[in-house]
């Protein structure tokens, strides 16, 4: 039985500027198991995004596979492999990525229009509308439900990016630097709440930061440096 939902090997990748090239992942295995949460810790620079995109199939790795949930990204044809990014893959990031003209159920729906056809949204629309407003209510945003982004607190804002990334029950979690751009207190809120989905609903997830501190909510940690992961 396969008890990974991500497993990553020998992956490579360098930038080339002009004549020279930063050589930023130089061979990193990282296996998570389903249910686990895993944190890369790495100073900035290091490559925690890099590495964070390739896993999440929004990039490709100069040498090496990823495969999710036990199948290898590399083999899948183009069309496959985004529907696995945006069906199996939540992402949410330092900066929220929020749409501003959208209120947040309608932020919090798009993973799930994007992925359907006109006649299947019509059809999902209804039951997804729910769903969303269920998240939104177990991260304490009922009263925000018709709310833009710009109405919302940092904390807010990037709650409603976590209940956007869950929506279409990915089988994976990834986070960039989520807490990067709040307060201590409130990141410390953002941690809790992906480890209560962690710990309630075994969602995986993958965490990379260059705070020490906000590993220790982690399963694992993983610890990223001159190109390589090391436990
Ligand atoms: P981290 O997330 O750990 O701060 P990144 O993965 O963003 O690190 O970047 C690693 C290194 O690669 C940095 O030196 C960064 O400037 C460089 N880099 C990242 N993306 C690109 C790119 N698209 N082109 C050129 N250099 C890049
Ligand atoms: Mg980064």
């Amino acid at each position: 039985m396969n008890d990974l939902a991500i497993k990553a090997q020998g992956l490579t990748k360098s930038y080339h500027m002009g004549s020279s090239t930063l050589r930023v992942l130089r061979g990193v295995d990282v296996q998570v198991r389903k249910g686990e949460f895993a944190v890369v810790v790495g100073a900035s620079g290091s490559g925690k995004s890099t590495l964070l995109h390739l896993v999440g199939l929004l990039d490709k790795p100069d040498a090496g596979s990823v495969w999710l949930d036990g199948i290898d990204a590399s083999k899948l044809p183009a069309a496959k492999r985004n529907r696995v990014r945006c069906r199996d893959v939540g992402f949410v990031f330092q900066f929220y990525h929020l749409v501003p003209e959208l209120d947040i159920i309608e932020n919090v729906l798009l993973p799930v229009k994007v992925d359907s056809s006109v006649l299947a949204w019509s059809r999902r629309r209804g039951p997804a509308r729910k769903q969303a407003v269920e998240i939104l209510e177990s991260l304490n945003l009922s009263h925000r439900l018709g709310h833009r982004p710009r109405e919302l607190s940092g904390g807010e804002r990037q709650r409603v990016a976590i209940a956007r990334a869950l929506i279409n029950n990915p089988k994976v979690l990834l986070a960039d630097e989520p807490t990067g751009n709040l307060d201590s207190v409130t990141g410390k809120q953002i941690i809790s709440v992906l480890r209560s989905f962690n710990q309630q609903r075994g969602q995986t997830i993958l965490m990379v930061t260059h705070d020490n501190n906000l590993a220790q909510q982690a399963d694992t940690v993983f610890r990223l440096a001159d190109g390589r992961l090391g436990g």
